[in-house]
């Protein structure tokens, strides 16, 4: 079985001599593991420079039934070749940029679901356009992560980059289009709708505000800005969804660093909270804070 796919490579790791193994997040939102053949270096290898993490691939995979790792995954292919569609120089330059980029990529591996051969077979039916809306669920990831590194490479060239608005508008971007964002319309206990009253606390476990009114009863259970601006909070995160990706610098920001930041940290752990994740379980986290 031979499939065509596009893909950004979200992690990848050493494996046998000269290969490697790596997952791709395909524009479907799906995931595979691909064993990349030849892709180490080595005196003969020109590809090396090629396969790096955050890297947008076209790839040509087949069904390996050669036997050895994951063969009897159905999720597991294999590679020979591959072209590079997009890659960033700047970000690996910079080292938060770089562990940012890492951070996002894990999110990423973590919210996306694995395709199979029958998906992709599936998906080169649905290619069609008047089938194509079938199988939509998932494609968020893929457009947040690919943007999210487009524009992150873009603001280091344009000398603009911020390393918590970079977070929050990625982190946003995806708990809605995974369909967990924050309610922002109405007070989740009282469901009186913001506008009539304000914005307070943030309450993770319940996917929303509670509002000035109810605040009493909510003692304990929300999280504040540290900024002491109760509705901050409420406001970027509303002012995040509505900016548009090549907007990014128009999201103004109060802290500059990720381990300063108060709001990161309350969006991050709620992230957490939705998909049932430690903060602990993302490795690039701590080389940010
Ligand atoms: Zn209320």
């Amino acid at each position: 079985m031979h499939a065509k796919v596009d893909g950004i490579l979200i992690s990848k790791m050493p494996y046998r001599e000269r290969d490697i193994l790596g997952k791709l997040l395909l524009r479907n939102g799906q995931k595979i593991t691909v064993l990349f053949r030849n892709a180490r270096g080595g005196k003969r290898n020109k590809k090396t420079l090629n396969l790096e993490l955050g890297y947008f691939l076209k790839t040509e995979v087949n069904k390996s039934n050669t036997g050895g790792a994951g063969a009897a995954d159905d999720s597991f292919f294999a590679a020979n070749d591959w072209t590079l569609i997009w890659y960033h120089q700047r970000i690996r330059e910079n080292l938060k940029a770089f562990y940012l980029m890492c951070l996002f990529l894990e999110m990423g591996l973590k919210v996306s679901l694995t395709a199979s051969v029958f998906t992709l077979l599936n998906e080169q039916i649905i290619s069609r356009p008047n089938l194509r809306a079938k199988n939509r669920d998932g494609e968020g990831v893929f457009s947040v992560l690919s943007n999210a590194l487009f524009f992150l490479e873009d603001s280091l060239t344009k000398n603009s980059f911020n390393e918590e608005r970079e977070l929050i508008l990625f982190s946003i971007k995806l708990l809605y289009s995974e369909g967990v964002g924050m309610n922002l319309s109405e007070c989740i206990r009282c469901k009186m709708p913001f506008g009539k009253v304000y914005a307070v606390g943030l309450i993770s476990k319940e996917g929303g505000f509670c509002c000035n009114s109810c605040s009493g009863s909510c003692s304990g259970v929300w999280e504040f800005s540290e900024f002491g601006e109760f509705s901050y909070l409420y406001g970027l995160i509303k002012q995040a969804l509505i900016t548009k990706y090549r907007d990014y610098h128009l999201l103004r920001v109060k802290n500059s660093t990720i381990a300063t930041s108060a709001t990161t940290k309350i969006i991050f752990n709620y992230f957490c909270q939705q998909f049932h994740f430690s903060p602990g379980e993302f490795k690039s986290i701590k080389s940010l804070l």
